[in-house]
This record gives structure tokens, sequence and C-alpha cells, in this order.
């Protein structure tokens, strides 16, 4: 097998991909910007470890990790505490995010991965349409196949040509602006309130975060627009007077990052190229999370890259990978993108009377990073709730306003979803994409 193999970016889905591959005797190589030794955000990561086990991986050792606690929500009140109800057997692992991508790493160099650090990528090297390399701060990279795993700002991504119906650019309302950083913890919390979230909080588009941990309180700011310092620092002055366990010492963190809340990218590949993780938009888009999706996409990416036994790694071979991709997670995660999208055009006021009167209740926030479809969430509301649920919306005609809007571009969303080409053919698929984007618009 003389191909060559190029990943952008050393994430969790760049990383995975090329451990599979290379088991099997694939030619890989991972370029990645930053050095070794500081691969991986200072902070824990909360996710389904069947992120792990769908790639063939041992779970790392049990003092690695441990497994969450059930969140509980507030809304800009205060008043209606919601606390979700994880069933044990599906209760997802907090571990380390520098451990999580330890044991990545660790697998695929055995596997014979081999890893450039300290290379920033730049863009992609194109021959017409086809993406032949990658153009790196040390030189350029030619290859067979590209995988796009630089994140959600890809330089790949945003540099290939528009003719291609890739999508470059994140749009309004779909990324989080995020602060995260641990601080000293200053006093106990019952349970219900280790892990407060907080829903449009002092009426902001957004959701703060207070998890109080062992070691330390840990705190997230996400907003749909740009954060400074300063409003960070208001905002945790005053997260500081509702929880008595947010010291002022910052001990971990720290940092301003951007995470994907949005449908998955519409077109995954194209001639010499397949995107994957937060570069393809993979997150859950409501609460974010990303890496057991993108775990779980490697597979299917590997898989296709492994059925293209001609290796032509075309926008056709590779539509294999698209086709599943969506089968299995993206035809789910889509409409979740619309029920962001109404919540992100919701008021405080609106989500206190919601979680107030139960039309949001604990059963409806048991999402977790496993929870990759609404049927997963709603298919087993007893028809009295469901009533109870329409009473209280009833009565609320601003909020029977905005929840129209979701329930057209859900019925868009599915429509969409449904009637992706099943082969690939250019012209099909860019009319598919135009109307798949349409459906997530205000
Ligand atoms: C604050 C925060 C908290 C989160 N918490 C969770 C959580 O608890 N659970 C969960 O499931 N998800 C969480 N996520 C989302 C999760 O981080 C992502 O969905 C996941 O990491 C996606 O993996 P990836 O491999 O696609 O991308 P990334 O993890 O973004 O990896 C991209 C890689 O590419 C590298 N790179 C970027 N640009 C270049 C370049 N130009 N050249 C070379 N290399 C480059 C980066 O250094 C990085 O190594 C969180 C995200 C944030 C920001």
């Amino acid at each position: 097998m003389n191909k060559r193999i190029v990943v952008a970016g050393g994430g969790h889905g760049g990383i995975a991909t090329a451990m599979l591959l290379a088991k099997s005797g694939y030619d890989v190589t991972v370029f990645e910007k930053n050095a070794r030794e500081n691969m991986g955000h200072d902070w824990t990561d909360i996710f389904d470890k069947k992120g792990f086990t769908c790639l063939g991986l041992p779970l790392p050792d049990e003092s690695l990790y441990k497994f969450k606690h059930d969140m509980t929500f507030y809304g800009m009140s205060m008043r209606t505490p919601v606390t979700q109800h994880v069933p044990e057997d599906q209760l997802e692992i907090q571990m380390e995010r520098k451990d999580i991508y330890n044991h990545l790493i660790t697998y695929a160099e055995k596997a014979g991965v081999k890893f450039v650090y300290n290379c920033p990528v730049l863009g992609p090297v194109m021959a017409g349409s086809r993406v032949t390399g990658i153009e790196t701060e040390n030189g350029i990279e030619y290859a067979d196949l590209v995988i796009d795993a630089c994140g959600i700002h890809s330089p790949v991504r945003r540099n290939l040509p528009e003719s291609l119906g890739i999508q470059r650019e994140v749009g309004p309302y779909e990324q989080f602006y995020v602060y995260r950083a641990f601080f000293n913890k200053t006093a106990e919390v019952d349970d219900v309130n280790k892990y407060k979230v907080l829903l449009l909080p002092e009426n902001k588009k957004g959701i703060s975060w207070v998890a109080t941990e062992e070691e330390w309180t840990d705190v997230l700011i996400g907003r749909f627009h740009k954060l400074d310092m300063e409003e960070v620092e208001r905002t945790i002055n005053v997260l500081r007077k509702d929880n008595p366990s947010l010291g002022t010492e910052k001990l971990r963190g720290g940092q301003f990052v951007n995470i994907p809340v949005r449908q998955p990218l519409g077109i995954l590949v194209a001639d010499g190229y397949a995107a994957i993780g937060d570069s393809a938009f993979m997150t859950v888009p409501i609460i974010g999370s990303g890496i057991a999706n993108t775990l779980k996409a490697s597979k299917i990416l590997a898989d296709a890259i492994m059925k293209d036994t001609d290796m032509a790694y075309t926008a056709e071979t590779l539509w294999t990978y698209q086709r599943n991709f969506y089968k299995e997670l993206g035809n789910g995660l889509a409409p979740m993108a619309c029920i962001k999208m109404m919540m992100a055009h919701m008021s405080g006021d609106d989500i206190d009377y919601l979680l107030s009167t139960g039309v949001l209740n604990e059963d409806d926030m048991t999402i977790t990073a496993d929870t990759n479809s609404l049927w997963a969430i709603f298919s087993y509301v007893p028809m009295d709730v469901l009533k109870q649920k329409a009473v209280a919306l009833i009565h609320n005609r601003k909020i029977i306003r905005k929840a129209s809007f979701l329930i057209g571009n859900f019925a868009k969303a599915i429509a969409a979803t449904s009637t992706m080409p099943q082969r690939y053919n250019k012209k099909a698929v860019l009319k598919w994409v135009k109307r798949y984007n349409n459906s997530f618009t205000l």
C-alpha cells in the first residue's frame, strides 16, 4: 500500500481515524500545530465511553475517569431547579482532556501513525477541484487523501474553492464563544447543586455552568456573542453571589474557545478530501458535546476509506462516509439544531415559563453526549404529560409563535436529510445541500 493519507490537525477525530487506518496498513501522517506536551486543553471532558469502545480500544485505567454527576438546570429567575436523571448504564465518563489524548496517541503510535508536531497547517493544496495535499508552515505535503480534523475554524475547510459546495464559514448562532476556568473551592454544596447549568442567565443568549468538584469549582460561560475579559469577570462576580463554592483564585484553564452548535456540515467530502469532528460540526447542537460523535465518525470514515479498494478517494467513493455518517448520527443531530435555534431566540422569561410549567421537565433535560436524536428524548413521553405541556403552551402565545418556527424548520430539516442523494452526483448534491442549509435559517 503506497498511497499517502495526511491528517490535518491532531484532534480526537484525526488521531482516531489515523489509528484505525494505520492498523490496517495505511501510510498515515498527522500534522498538528501544537507541541506534543501541549496537546489537549487544560480541563476535563464528559463523554460517552462508547466513543472508545467503538474504535476497538479498551477503556483507560479506572483511576483516570469517573462517572458524571447529573446536572441541574435553572432559568434566569433561579426558581425552578430541574435535575436530569441519566440511567446508570448510560452515565458518561469524565476525564482529563490530556488523558484522553494520551490514550488515543498511545494506540495510534502503536498502530504506526506518524506525528509531526509544531506544524501549523495553512490550507489545502488544490489541483483543479481535487485536494492534493496541505500547505503547512514547513512546506507542502502532498497526499492521495487529506482528512480535515483541524477543528471548527479549520484553515483547510475555510480555503476550499467555493465551487465544491462545502460551507466554509460558521454563521451567526452557530457557535458558542466560551470561557472556561477552574477556581478554588470555598464551600461544599448539596447533591442537587453540584453541577448547575443556568439557561439564559441574566437574560443573556447562552448558558453558564458552575460545577463544584472535589478539588475545585469549574466555571464555563458560553455565549452566542464574542466574550471579553471584562464581561467574563462581571459574569463570574454575579455567579459568586449565588454560588458560595466559587472562589476567587484561578487554578486552571482561563482560555477563550469556540464550540460549534449547529447542524453537521452539509457536504463532508470532495475529491481527495474528507472532514471530521468539529471541522464538520459533529457536536450535539444543544449541548456542544462532540468527542463521542467524533470518535464514532472516525470509525465510519475509516471503514469507508478501506472500502475504497481502488484507493481513488473521490467524492463518489467517499460518499459512503457521508451517507453512513448521516444515517448513524447526522440525521438525528440535524433537527436538534432547530431546537437550539429556537432556544437562541427565547428570552430568559420564556425559559423560566417552560421550566416552571413543566413544559421542559427532567426527562427533556436528560440529554447526554449519546443523545443523537430527538426521538430518543421525546419518544417515551406519556400522553397525559404531553397534554399538560400542550395546555401550558397554549397559555403563552409568545412562545407558541417562536415554537412555530421550530416546527416548520424541524420538518424541513427531516425532509432534507431524508432526501440526501444515494450516490454522489455533483449537480444533485449541490442542489440538495442548498435545501439542507436553508432548513436552519430564521
Ligand atoms: C470549553 C469546551 C468544553 C468542551 N467540553 C466537552 C465535553 O465535556 N464533552 C464533549 O464531548 N465535548 C466537549 N467539547 C467539544 C469537543 O472539544 C469537540 O467536539 C471535540 O474535541 C472535537 O474533536 P476534533 O478532533 O474534531 O477537534 P479538536 O479537538 O478541535 O482538534 C483539532 C486539532 O487540530 C489542531 N489544529 C487546529 N488548527 C490547526 C492548524 N492550523 N494546523 C494544525 N493543527 C491545527 C488543534 O490543535 C487540535 O489538536 C468541549 C469544547 C470546548 C471548547
